[in-house]
Protein backbone atom coordinates (compact mmCIF):
# COMPACT_ATOMS: atom_id res chain seq x y z
CA UNK A 1 0.00 0.00 0.00
CA UNK A 2 1.19 3.85 -1.26
CA UNK A 3 -0.59 5.96 1.54
CA UNK A 4 -2.76 5.21 4.67
CA UNK A 5 -4.71 8.08 6.12
CA UNK A 6 -6.10 7.03 9.61
CA UNK A 7 -7.73 8.59 12.67
CA UNK A 8 -9.74 10.67 10.93
CA UNK A 9 -13.30 12.13 9.94
CA UNK A 10 -14.62 9.98 7.23
CA UNK A 11 -17.33 11.10 4.82
CA UNK A 12 -17.51 8.83 2.36
CA UNK A 13 -21.08 9.40 0.75
CA UNK A 14 -21.42 5.53 0.03
CA UNK A 15 -24.73 5.18 1.16
CA UNK A 16 -27.88 7.94 0.60
CA UNK A 17 -26.43 10.04 2.75
CA UNK A 18 -23.14 11.10 3.70
CA UNK A 19 -20.67 7.63 5.29
CA UNK A 20 -19.84 9.20 8.15
CA UNK A 21 -17.17 7.26 10.00
CA UNK A 22 -15.37 9.03 13.29
CA UNK A 23 -12.30 7.26 13.45
CA UNK A 24 -12.01 6.12 10.12
CA UNK A 25 -8.91 5.39 7.94
CA UNK A 26 -8.41 5.19 4.15
CA UNK A 27 -5.71 3.16 2.20
CA UNK A 28 -4.36 3.89 -1.18
CA UNK A 29 -2.88 1.50 -3.64
CA UNK A 30 -1.63 2.75 -6.65
CA UNK A 31 -4.76 4.63 -8.65
CA UNK A 32 -7.59 2.80 -6.30
CA UNK A 33 -8.95 2.64 -2.60
CA UNK A 34 -7.61 -0.36 -1.22
CA UNK A 35 -9.29 0.31 2.08
CA UNK A 36 -12.04 2.61 3.60
CA UNK A 37 -13.55 1.94 7.02
CA UNK A 38 -12.79 1.90 10.39
CA UNK A 39 -8.80 3.08 11.65
CA UNK A 40 -9.67 -0.25 14.33
CA UNK A 41 -8.96 -3.44 12.26
CA UNK A 42 -7.09 -1.52 9.86
CA UNK A 43 -3.26 -2.67 9.71
CA UNK A 44 -1.45 0.41 7.94
CA UNK A 45 2.43 -1.09 8.81
CA UNK A 46 3.15 -1.98 4.90
CA UNK A 47 1.92 1.53 3.68
CA UNK A 48 4.84 3.72 2.71
CA UNK A 49 3.29 6.45 4.34
CA UNK A 50 1.05 6.61 6.92
CA UNK A 51 -0.86 10.61 7.32
CA UNK A 52 -2.33 11.07 10.51
CA UNK A 53 -5.66 12.15 10.13
CA UNK A 54 -6.86 13.38 13.26
CA UNK A 55 -7.10 16.80 13.01
CA UNK A 56 -8.53 16.18 9.23
CA UNK A 57 -11.38 15.06 7.66
CA UNK A 58 -11.01 13.34 4.85
CA UNK A 59 -14.03 13.37 1.90
CA UNK A 60 -14.12 12.57 -1.95
CA UNK A 61 -12.38 14.94 -4.58
CA UNK A 62 -14.80 17.37 -5.74
CA UNK A 63 -16.31 17.66 -8.90
CA UNK A 64 -16.10 20.92 -10.53
CA UNK A 65 -18.25 19.68 -13.47
CA UNK A 66 -18.31 23.24 -15.02
CA UNK A 67 -15.57 25.43 -15.90
CA UNK A 68 -14.29 27.41 -19.18
CA UNK A 69 -10.59 27.42 -17.08
CA UNK A 70 -8.98 30.00 -19.75
CA UNK A 71 -11.53 32.56 -19.11
CA UNK A 72 -9.52 32.85 -15.27
CA UNK A 73 -6.83 35.30 -16.96
CA UNK A 74 -9.75 37.81 -16.99
CA UNK A 75 -10.91 36.98 -13.73
CA UNK A 76 -12.59 40.40 -12.60
CA UNK A 77 -13.10 42.06 -16.30
CA UNK A 78 -17.02 41.91 -15.92
CA UNK A 79 -18.69 41.59 -12.80
CA UNK A 80 -21.67 44.19 -12.09
CA UNK A 81 -22.79 44.68 -15.45
CA UNK A 82 -26.35 44.54 -17.26
CA UNK A 83 -26.68 40.84 -18.49
CA UNK A 84 -27.24 42.26 -21.58
CA UNK A 85 -23.74 43.88 -21.81
CA UNK A 86 -21.87 41.10 -19.69
CA UNK A 87 -20.95 39.28 -22.79
CA UNK A 88 -20.57 41.79 -25.81
CA UNK A 89 -19.51 44.81 -24.23
CA UNK A 90 -17.65 43.51 -20.37
CA UNK A 91 -15.85 40.40 -21.62
CA UNK A 92 -15.55 40.68 -25.32
CA UNK A 93 -12.94 43.16 -25.58
CA UNK A 94 -10.63 41.83 -23.59
CA UNK A 95 -11.57 38.18 -24.63
CA UNK A 96 -11.14 39.23 -28.43
CA UNK A 97 -7.48 40.11 -27.33
CA UNK A 98 -6.52 37.19 -25.66
CA UNK A 99 -3.66 35.21 -26.94
CA UNK A 100 -3.34 31.46 -27.53
CA UNK A 101 -0.45 31.86 -24.43
CA UNK A 102 -3.07 33.84 -22.67
CA UNK A 103 -5.74 31.27 -22.77
CA UNK A 104 -3.21 28.95 -21.25
CA UNK A 105 -1.63 31.01 -18.76
CA UNK A 106 -5.60 31.62 -17.49
CA UNK A 107 -6.36 28.14 -17.61
CA UNK A 108 -3.39 26.69 -15.62
CA UNK A 109 -4.65 29.23 -13.12
CA UNK A 110 -7.93 28.29 -12.98
CA UNK A 111 -7.07 24.35 -12.66
CA UNK A 112 -4.11 25.42 -9.73
CA UNK A 113 -6.96 27.31 -8.02
CA UNK A 114 -9.35 24.58 -8.41
CA UNK A 115 -7.12 21.86 -7.31
CA UNK A 116 -5.97 23.82 -4.42
CA UNK A 117 -9.28 24.17 -3.21
CA UNK A 118 -10.29 20.19 -3.51
CA UNK A 119 -11.54 19.58 -6.83
CA UNK A 120 -10.04 16.51 -8.32
CA UNK A 121 -12.65 16.26 -11.45
CA UNK A 122 -12.97 19.44 -13.82
CA UNK A 123 -15.38 19.34 -16.63
CA UNK A 124 -13.37 21.15 -18.92
CA UNK A 125 -15.22 22.83 -21.50
CA UNK A 126 -13.46 25.07 -24.55
CA UNK A 127 -12.81 25.09 -28.37
CA UNK A 128 -9.70 22.70 -29.15
CA UNK A 129 -9.71 21.49 -25.36
CA UNK A 130 -7.63 18.77 -26.30
CA UNK A 131 -4.66 21.42 -26.59
CA UNK A 132 -5.66 22.31 -23.49
CA UNK A 133 -5.80 19.12 -21.36
CA UNK A 134 -2.46 18.28 -23.16
CA UNK A 135 -0.55 21.40 -21.81
CA UNK A 136 -2.58 22.16 -18.52
CA UNK A 137 -4.82 19.44 -17.20
CA UNK A 138 -2.74 16.39 -17.43
CA UNK A 139 0.76 18.23 -16.16
CA UNK A 140 -1.07 19.81 -13.41
CA UNK A 141 -2.57 16.48 -12.46
CA UNK A 142 -6.45 16.86 -12.59
CA UNK A 143 -9.15 14.51 -13.79
CA UNK A 144 -10.42 15.71 -16.69
CA UNK A 145 -14.22 15.82 -18.73
CA UNK A 146 -13.21 17.05 -21.99
CA UNK A 147 -15.60 18.84 -23.97
CA UNK A 148 -15.22 19.96 -27.12
CA UNK A 149 -17.48 23.54 -28.12
CA UNK A 150 -19.42 22.75 -31.11
CA UNK A 151 -20.88 26.06 -32.25
CA UNK A 152 -21.91 27.27 -35.70
CA UNK A 153 -22.64 30.50 -35.19
CA UNK A 154 -20.63 33.51 -35.99
CA UNK A 155 -18.40 35.47 -33.38
CA UNK A 156 -19.87 38.67 -34.05
CA UNK A 157 -23.67 38.99 -34.32
CA UNK A 158 -23.99 42.43 -33.33
CA UNK A 159 -25.73 43.75 -36.42
CA UNK A 160 -28.59 41.26 -35.64
CA UNK A 161 -31.18 42.32 -34.11
CA UNK A 162 -32.92 40.28 -31.24
CA UNK A 163 -35.57 38.52 -33.51
CA UNK A 164 -33.47 37.90 -36.36
CA UNK A 165 -32.26 34.48 -36.55
CA UNK A 166 -28.68 33.64 -37.17
CA UNK A 167 -27.29 31.63 -39.53
CA UNK A 168 -25.39 28.58 -40.03
CA UNK A 169 -21.88 28.55 -40.58
CA UNK A 170 -21.80 24.95 -41.52
CA UNK A 171 -17.90 24.78 -42.23
CA UNK A 172 -17.50 25.95 -38.59
CA UNK A 173 -19.57 23.34 -37.17
CA UNK A 174 -18.03 20.64 -38.97
CA UNK A 175 -14.39 21.81 -37.99
CA UNK A 176 -15.72 21.49 -34.38
CA UNK A 177 -17.47 18.18 -34.84
CA UNK A 178 -14.13 16.97 -36.43
CA UNK A 179 -11.98 18.20 -33.32
CA UNK A 180 -14.48 16.51 -30.92
CA UNK A 181 -14.32 12.82 -32.68
CA UNK A 182 -10.50 13.64 -32.76
CA UNK A 183 -10.28 14.06 -28.94
CA UNK A 184 -12.31 10.62 -28.40
CA UNK A 185 -9.21 9.05 -30.89
CA UNK A 186 -6.41 11.44 -28.82
CA UNK A 187 -7.54 10.24 -25.40
CA UNK A 188 -8.85 6.82 -26.10
CA UNK A 189 -9.08 4.59 -23.04
CA UNK A 190 -6.85 7.53 -20.88
CA UNK A 191 -7.86 6.63 -17.42
CA UNK A 192 -7.68 10.40 -16.42
CA UNK A 193 -9.52 12.13 -19.49
CA UNK A 194 -13.19 11.59 -20.81
CA UNK A 195 -14.25 13.01 -23.93
CA UNK A 196 -17.44 14.51 -24.07
CA UNK A 197 -19.48 16.11 -27.16
CA UNK A 198 -20.40 19.91 -26.40
CA UNK A 199 -22.71 21.38 -28.74
CA UNK A 200 -22.88 24.71 -26.58
CA UNK A 201 -26.56 25.67 -26.88
CA UNK A 202 -30.08 24.39 -28.69
CA UNK A 203 -29.71 28.14 -30.41
CA UNK A 204 -25.95 28.14 -31.99
CA UNK A 205 -26.20 24.40 -33.25
CA UNK A 206 -28.58 23.07 -36.62
CA UNK A 207 -30.85 20.19 -35.88
CA UNK A 208 -29.00 18.28 -38.52
CA UNK A 209 -25.51 19.03 -36.60
CA UNK A 210 -26.87 17.79 -33.63
CA UNK A 211 -28.62 14.83 -34.74
CA UNK A 212 -25.17 13.61 -35.86
CA UNK A 213 -23.69 14.72 -33.10
CA UNK A 214 -25.65 12.87 -31.10
CA UNK A 215 -25.27 9.62 -32.92
CA UNK A 216 -21.99 10.25 -32.74
CA UNK A 217 -22.48 10.28 -28.54
CA UNK A 218 -24.74 7.08 -29.13
CA UNK A 219 -21.95 5.35 -30.72
CA UNK A 220 -19.39 5.96 -28.27
CA UNK A 221 -21.26 5.86 -25.33
CA UNK A 222 -20.30 9.38 -24.77
CA UNK A 223 -21.94 12.16 -23.40
CA UNK A 224 -23.38 15.55 -24.69
CA UNK A 225 -22.68 18.74 -22.43
CA UNK A 226 -25.03 21.14 -23.29
CA UNK A 227 -26.18 24.63 -21.91
CA UNK A 228 -30.10 24.18 -21.41
CA UNK A 229 -32.14 27.69 -21.57
CA UNK A 230 -29.79 30.18 -21.28
CA UNK A 231 -32.76 33.04 -20.61
CA UNK A 232 -34.40 35.13 -23.11
CA UNK A 233 -32.02 35.42 -25.78
CA UNK A 234 -32.02 32.15 -26.48
CA UNK A 235 -35.64 31.72 -25.47
CA UNK A 236 -36.22 34.24 -28.30
CA UNK A 237 -34.02 32.43 -31.44
CA UNK A 238 -35.49 29.05 -30.29
CA UNK A 239 -39.39 30.74 -31.12
CA UNK A 240 -38.55 32.29 -34.28
CA UNK A 241 -36.26 29.18 -35.48
CA UNK A 242 -38.74 26.26 -34.29
CA UNK A 243 -41.88 28.08 -34.57
CA UNK A 244 -44.26 29.61 -31.60
CA UNK A 245 -44.93 27.34 -28.46
CA UNK A 246 -41.27 25.74 -29.10
CA UNK A 247 -39.30 25.91 -26.07
CA UNK A 248 -35.18 24.70 -26.38
CA UNK A 249 -36.61 21.08 -23.76
CA UNK A 250 -39.18 21.00 -26.30
CA UNK A 251 -37.07 20.66 -28.87
CA UNK A 252 -34.66 18.61 -27.38
CA UNK A 253 -37.54 16.00 -26.42
CA UNK A 254 -38.19 16.36 -30.15
CA UNK A 255 -35.10 15.96 -31.61
CA UNK A 256 -35.05 12.56 -29.04
CA UNK A 257 -31.88 14.48 -26.92
CA UNK A 258 -33.82 14.67 -23.11
CA UNK A 259 -32.01 11.37 -21.63
CA UNK A 260 -29.40 9.94 -19.54
CA UNK A 261 -26.67 10.57 -21.49
CA UNK A 262 -27.30 14.69 -21.63
CA UNK A 263 -25.96 17.44 -19.14
CA UNK A 264 -28.02 20.11 -18.76
CA UNK A 265 -26.03 22.98 -17.54
CA UNK A 266 -27.99 26.26 -16.05
CA UNK A 267 -31.81 25.47 -16.87
CA UNK A 268 -33.09 28.93 -15.48
CA UNK A 269 -35.53 28.84 -18.51
CA UNK A 270 -37.24 25.83 -18.05
CA UNK A 271 -40.35 25.92 -16.41
CA UNK A 272 -41.37 23.80 -13.65
CA UNK A 273 -43.45 20.92 -15.82
CA UNK A 274 -40.29 20.75 -18.23
CA UNK A 275 -37.92 20.32 -15.21
CA UNK A 276 -40.20 17.12 -13.88
CA UNK A 277 -39.90 15.96 -18.16
CA UNK A 278 -36.33 16.03 -17.87
CA UNK A 279 -35.82 14.45 -14.52
CA UNK A 280 -38.34 11.71 -15.97
CA UNK A 281 -35.65 11.32 -18.86
CA UNK A 282 -32.95 11.10 -16.42
CA UNK A 283 -30.98 14.10 -17.69
CA UNK A 284 -28.28 15.53 -15.40
CA UNK A 285 -28.13 18.87 -14.46
CA UNK A 286 -25.21 21.25 -13.52
CA UNK A 287 -25.86 24.20 -11.12
CA UNK A 288 -23.21 27.05 -11.54
CA UNK A 289 -24.75 29.69 -9.17
CA UNK A 290 -22.09 31.91 -8.42
CA UNK A 291 -21.90 32.74 -12.27
CA UNK A 292 -26.00 32.96 -13.02
CA UNK A 293 -26.08 34.80 -10.00
CA UNK A 294 -23.55 37.25 -10.94
CA UNK A 295 -24.43 37.88 -14.25
CA UNK A 296 -27.67 37.21 -14.21
CA UNK A 297 -29.26 38.04 -11.09
CA UNK A 298 -31.20 34.70 -11.17
CA UNK A 299 -30.45 31.68 -8.98
CA UNK A 300 -30.65 28.03 -10.95
CA UNK A 301 -33.30 25.57 -10.35
CA UNK A 302 -30.69 23.37 -8.35
CA UNK A 303 -32.81 22.74 -5.14
CA UNK A 304 -35.92 21.83 -7.25
CA UNK A 305 -34.27 19.68 -9.52
CA UNK A 306 -32.58 17.49 -7.05
CA UNK A 307 -36.38 17.82 -4.83
CA UNK A 308 -38.13 15.94 -8.36
CA UNK A 309 -35.34 13.43 -8.04
CA UNK A 310 -32.73 14.82 -10.58
CA UNK A 311 -29.36 14.45 -10.50
CA UNK A 312 -27.00 17.41 -10.02
CA UNK A 313 -23.63 18.65 -10.15
CA UNK A 314 -22.03 22.04 -9.76
CA UNK A 315 -20.10 23.81 -12.06
CA UNK A 316 -18.01 26.77 -11.49
CA UNK A 317 -18.10 28.31 -14.62
CA UNK A 318 -15.66 31.18 -15.55
CA UNK A 319 -14.15 33.22 -13.53
CA UNK A 320 -15.22 36.81 -14.86
CA UNK A 321 -18.59 36.65 -13.33
CA UNK A 322 -18.54 34.51 -10.23
CA UNK A 323 -14.83 35.13 -9.66
CA UNK A 324 -13.34 31.99 -8.61
CA UNK A 325 -12.98 28.47 -9.22
CA UNK A 326 -13.44 26.85 -5.60
CA UNK A 327 -16.22 24.45 -5.39
CA UNK A 328 -16.09 24.95 -1.36
CA UNK A 329 -17.43 28.60 -1.77
CA UNK A 330 -20.16 27.36 -4.76
CA UNK A 331 -21.41 25.02 -2.41
CA UNK A 332 -22.03 27.53 0.19
CA UNK A 333 -23.16 30.00 -2.86
CA UNK A 334 -25.67 27.06 -4.24
CA UNK A 335 -27.05 26.63 -0.46
CA UNK A 336 -27.42 30.38 0.28
CA UNK A 337 -29.00 31.33 -2.75
CA UNK A 338 -31.26 28.76 -2.79
CA UNK A 339 -32.36 29.46 0.69
CA UNK A 340 -33.08 32.70 -0.33
CA UNK A 341 -35.12 32.39 -3.49
CA UNK A 342 -37.21 29.86 -1.50
CA UNK A 343 -37.77 31.68 1.46
CA UNK A 344 -36.82 28.13 3.56
CA UNK A 345 -33.94 28.13 5.43
CA UNK A 346 -34.50 24.24 4.97
CA UNK A 347 -33.70 24.46 1.53
CA UNK A 348 -30.29 23.09 -0.11
CA UNK A 349 -28.64 22.07 3.37
CA UNK A 350 -25.15 21.26 4.09
CA UNK A 351 -25.06 17.72 3.26
CA UNK A 352 -27.11 17.92 0.52
CA UNK A 353 -24.72 20.60 -1.29
CA UNK A 354 -21.83 18.32 -0.24
CA UNK A 355 -23.68 15.43 -2.14
CA UNK A 356 -24.26 17.79 -5.08
CA UNK A 357 -20.12 18.59 -5.48
CA UNK A 358 -19.22 14.78 -5.02
CA UNK A 359 -21.33 11.47 -5.75
CA UNK A 360 -23.92 14.26 -7.34
CA UNK A 361 -21.10 15.68 -10.04
CA UNK A 362 -19.74 12.25 -10.71
CA UNK A 363 -23.23 11.11 -11.66
CA UNK A 364 -23.78 13.86 -14.15
CA UNK A 365 -20.92 13.76 -15.51
CA UNK A 366 -21.27 9.75 -16.16
CA UNK A 367 -18.23 8.59 -13.92
CA UNK A 368 -19.93 7.37 -10.64
CA UNK A 369 -18.68 4.11 -11.27
CA UNK A 370 -15.07 5.50 -10.72
CA UNK A 371 -14.97 8.91 -8.41
CA UNK A 372 -17.48 10.56 -6.11
CA UNK A 373 -17.53 8.75 -3.27
CA UNK A 374 -14.94 6.51 -1.33
CA UNK A 375 -15.16 2.61 -1.57
CA UNK A 376 -12.74 0.09 -2.33
CA UNK A 377 -11.76 -0.27 -5.74
CA UNK A 378 -12.84 2.93 -6.64
CA UNK A 379 -10.48 5.72 -8.21
CA UNK A 380 -8.04 7.30 -5.08
CA UNK A 381 -9.43 10.57 -5.86
CA UNK A 382 -9.53 12.01 -1.95
CA UNK A 383 -9.26 15.36 0.08
CA UNK A 384 -8.33 16.01 3.36
CA UNK A 385 -9.38 19.66 5.37
CA UNK A 386 -7.92 21.03 8.55
CA UNK A 387 -10.71 21.06 10.88
CA UNK A 388 -8.27 22.42 13.15
CA UNK A 389 -8.07 26.04 11.48
CA UNK A 390 -10.11 29.18 12.51
CA UNK A 391 -12.27 28.66 10.01
CA UNK A 392 -13.53 25.06 11.27
CA UNK A 393 -13.61 25.71 14.98
CA UNK A 394 -15.12 24.60 16.82
CA UNK A 395 -15.49 21.05 15.12
CA UNK A 396 -17.86 18.41 17.19
CA UNK A 397 -19.03 14.79 16.44
CA UNK A 398 -21.34 14.92 19.75
CA UNK A 399 -24.26 15.13 19.59
CA UNK A 400 -23.86 15.39 16.25
CA UNK A 401 -21.15 16.49 13.29
CA UNK A 402 -20.84 19.91 13.35
CA UNK A 403 -18.04 19.28 10.27
CA UNK A 404 -21.24 19.14 7.75
CA UNK A 405 -22.65 22.45 8.12
CA UNK A 406 -19.13 23.64 8.61
CA UNK A 407 -17.61 22.38 5.26
CA UNK A 408 -20.29 24.05 3.52
CA UNK A 409 -20.82 27.14 5.82
CA UNK A 410 -17.55 28.04 7.32
CA UNK A 411 -14.72 26.57 4.74
CA UNK A 412 -13.18 28.32 2.14
CA UNK A 413 -11.20 25.97 0.24
CA UNK A 414 -7.90 27.27 1.89
CA UNK A 415 -8.43 24.67 4.58
CA UNK A 416 -7.76 21.67 2.17
CA UNK A 417 -4.54 19.89 3.17
CA UNK A 418 -4.37 17.40 0.82
CA UNK A 419 -5.60 16.24 -3.14
CA UNK A 420 -4.65 12.73 -4.30
CA UNK A 421 -6.07 12.12 -8.00
CA UNK A 422 -5.88 8.46 -8.79
CA UNK A 423 -3.66 8.20 -5.57
CA UNK A 424 -1.45 10.77 -7.06
CA UNK A 425 -0.86 13.33 -4.74
CA UNK A 426 -1.20 17.16 -6.09
CA UNK A 427 -0.98 18.58 -3.17
CA UNK A 428 0.68 17.60 0.11
CA UNK A 429 0.08 19.26 3.23
CA UNK A 430 -0.98 22.39 1.55
CA UNK A 431 1.89 22.50 -1.00
CA UNK A 432 0.66 22.17 -4.70
CA UNK A 433 2.97 19.32 -6.33
CA UNK A 434 2.47 19.54 -9.80
CA UNK A 435 3.98 22.93 -10.53
CA UNK A 436 6.04 25.77 -8.71
CA UNK A 437 2.47 27.87 -7.94
CA UNK A 438 4.16 31.00 -8.20
CA UNK A 439 5.71 30.94 -11.11
CA UNK A 440 1.69 30.11 -12.34
CA UNK A 441 0.39 33.01 -10.70
CA UNK A 442 3.17 35.21 -11.97
CA UNK A 443 2.63 34.59 -15.61
CA UNK A 444 -1.17 34.99 -15.22
CA UNK A 445 -0.18 38.33 -13.52
CA UNK A 446 1.99 39.45 -16.28
CA UNK A 447 -0.30 38.00 -18.99
CA UNK A 448 -3.14 39.74 -18.12
CA UNK A 449 -1.85 42.75 -17.08
CA UNK A 450 -0.48 42.88 -20.46
CA UNK A 451 -3.89 41.99 -21.96
CA UNK A 452 -5.78 44.20 -20.23
CA UNK A 453 -3.34 47.43 -21.11
CA UNK A 454 -3.89 45.96 -24.88
CA UNK A 455 -7.82 45.66 -24.72
CA UNK A 456 -7.88 48.93 -23.17
CA UNK A 457 -9.01 51.48 -25.92
CA UNK A 458 -11.49 48.49 -27.02
CA UNK A 459 -13.20 47.75 -24.00
CA UNK A 460 -13.68 51.94 -23.61
CA UNK A 461 -14.98 51.63 -26.89
CA UNK A 462 -17.61 48.95 -26.55
CA UNK A 463 -18.94 51.36 -23.65
CA UNK A 464 -20.08 49.31 -21.65
CA UNK A 465 -21.98 50.76 -17.93
CA UNK A 466 -18.46 50.08 -15.91
CA UNK A 467 -16.82 52.63 -18.08
CA UNK A 468 -18.85 55.40 -16.50
CA UNK A 469 -18.28 53.63 -13.11
CA UNK A 470 -14.46 54.12 -14.00
CA UNK A 471 -14.53 57.92 -14.63
CA UNK A 472 -16.49 58.39 -11.65
CA UNK A 473 -13.39 56.74 -9.56
CA UNK A 474 -15.48 53.46 -8.22
CA UNK A 475 -13.54 50.74 -10.13
ZN1 LIG B 1 -20.53 27.45 -19.75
Amino acid sequence: MDTAIVETTLLTFADDALGIVEDGAVGIDGDELAYVGPTDGFDPDDADEVVDGSGLVTLPGLVDAHVHSSHTLLRGAAQDLPEIEWMNRGLGPFAANATPADRIAGSRLGVLEALSAGATTIGEYATEVGDLVERVHRPLGARVVATETINEVREDRSDLGPRDVYEFDRERGERAFSRANELFKRFDDDPLITPMYGPQALDMVSPELLERVHEAAHERDARLHVHVAQGEREAIQIEERYGAGATTVSVLGDLGLLGPDLVAVHCHGTTPDERTRMVEAGVGMVGCPSSIGAIDGIVPPMAHYAGLGGTVALGTDQAPGPGHHDVFREMRTAALLSKTRSGDPTAMPSWEALRLATVGGARVLGLADRVGTLEVGKQADVVTVDRTVPSMVPTVDRPFHTVVPNLVHSATGREVRDVFVAGERVVEDGEFQPADPGEVVAEAQERATALFDRAADDWRAAGSALVDHVDAGRL
